[in-house]
């Protein structure tokens, strides 16, 4: 991966160090029925739709949602921390 990737643009500044939770997407609010993945724009979509994201990672408030993909790429650069869903505080 190079410093030079289409997918950043300056995540650092609210995604570095974030705890993840792996989560089937659903709404923000009732008036907001997608999101984007924060690097790649990948869409995800409620309720489900073809060639849009069904699941992924996203922060513990629902707000920033982050696609496997790019998880995978930029989980080392990130230093994300992974909690399972079952570990939460609900
Ligand atoms: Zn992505």
């Amino acid at each position: 991966m190079s410093e030079a990737d289409w997918r950043l643009t300056g995540q650092e500044k609210y995604l570095r160090g974030v705890t993840l939770v792996w989560r089937r997407y659903s709404r923000y609010s009732p008036d907001w029925d997608h999101d984007h993945c924060a690097f790649c724009w990948a869409k995800f979509i409620e309720p489900p739709a073809e060639d849009c994201l069904r699941e992924g990672y996203c922060t513990e408030d629902a707000y920033h949602w982050v696609c496997a993909d790019c998880f995978a790429d930029f989980r080392d650069r990130f230093e994300w921390v992974v909690l399972k869903e079952s570990e939460g505080a609900g």
